[in-house]
This record gives C-alpha cells, sequence and structure tokens, in this order.
C-alpha cells in the first residue's frame, strides 16, 4: 500500500530524531518518495507537518523548522497534556481549582484535567482542560469509575437475563439496588424488570 504523506514525514523526521529540520529538504524527499507511488506530488506536505505539529508528534522550534524527539512524545503520552497548554489552562483559571476555588495561593497542588476523557474523544486542548485541585481530581476519577463499573454491571446483567441466571440476576440487582441507596450515578439507567 502507497505511504500517507504525514507516514512519509514521520519516516524523515524519526531518520534524523531531535535534530531541528528546515522544511525545505524535508518537504523535497516526502515529494521525491511520494512521486514513486503516485502519479501526482503530494498536497500540501506544509499543512500535514502542521497537524502533526498539532498532534504533539512534533516539536515546532521556529519557523518553519521542526523536530522530533522521541523521549518528548513519551513525555506527552505520560502527562498528557503538553507542558505549555497544562500553564495555559493554570493561567485562565487563575491557578484554583474550578470546583472549589483554592489553588496555589493557599498551597494546594493543582492539576490539569481532561474534561472530555481521553480515551472518549477528548484532546489535549486548552478548552478539554480545567484546573483541579488534587482531592476533587480524586472525587472526578472515582466517580467515573464507579461510572464505569455500572455500566459493567448492566451488561452482566443483560447476558444474565438471557442465560437465565437467577443467581447473577439478583446479585446485580443488588449491586444497582446499592447505587441507588448511596445516590451513586443516578444518570445512568438501572435496567428495569427485564428478568420478569
Ligand atoms: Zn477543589
Amino acid at each position: 500500500m502507497a505511504k500517507s504523506i504525514s507516514d512519509l514525514l514521520i519516516e524523515y523526521f524519526k531518520k534524523y530524531p531531535k535534530k531541528d529540520l528546515k522544511h525545505g529538504p524535508v518537504v523535497d524527499w516526502v515529494t521525491e518518495q511520494y512521486l514513486k507511488d503516485n502519479p501526482e506530488p503530494p498536497r500540501d506536505p506544509w499543512r500535514a507537518i502542521r497537524k502533526l505539529h498539532q498532534e504533539g508528534i512534533l516539536i515546532k522550534v521556529s519557523k518553519g523548522v521542526y523536530r522530533y524527539d522521541p523521549t518528548y512524545i513519551k513525555e506527552v503520552e505520560l502527562f498528557d497534556f503538553p507542558p505549555t497548554i497544562k500553564e495555559a489552562i493554570f493561567e485562565r483559571d487563575d491557578y484554583s481549582c474550578v470546583v472549589c476555588g483554592r489553588g496555589r495561593k493557599d498551597g494546594v497542588e493543582i492539576c490539569a484535567d481532561h474534561i472530555k476523557p481521553k480515551d472518549k474523544g477528548g484532546d489535549n486542548s486548552v478548552d478539554n482542560g480545567q484546573t483541579l485541585c488534587m482531592e476533587h481530581n480524586l472525587i472526578k476519577k472515582n466517580y467515573s469509575q464507579t461510572e464505569a463499573g455500572k455500566r459493567y454491571f448492566i451488561k452482566i446483567y443483560k447476558q444474565a437475563v438471557v442465560a437465565r441466571d437467577k443467581k447473577m440476576i439478583n446479585f446485580c440487582k443488588c449491586v444497582f439496588d446499592c447505587y441507588d441507596t448511596h445516590k451513586i450515578n443516578g444518570h445512568i439507567q438501572r435496567p428495569n424488570g427485564e428478568d420478569k
């Protein structure tokens, strides 16, 4: 299969890790490779470079100069928000938790949280970030985990209904009762009477 422009770009940058590369030679090389499999030269390789930069794969050094650094990519994956984005989120939120208002001024540690989680398609943009204190970050994390748990039990329950597994049906109902009793994740509808 023919390689895409971004495949070729990544291939080139990976050959010269941690080096500042000017766009001219990069585009020349990519065009040359691209023409081996395609009758027409690539359209707008520039745009593809900018896109790789936006995705955090390439670092922009200066105008028209980019760099690929494998250790930088690891950092992005590990800490999610790139350092500059994180700083912009903190600055917008005045270095304070958006829930309780406590922050650096009170000596409280803060972190950048993804409003829409990464595994649900949330990106690393400033708009998708909010400042939380460690306490509210933990609370948010716990509730999203109980949410995942409730969905999982709904799945188990439905399978148990199909299999007429009375023991498992009753166990799941008991779990749902527990969610109800403690008013946890009420926005997720528990299954109703499908076992009758
Ligand atoms: Zn807080």
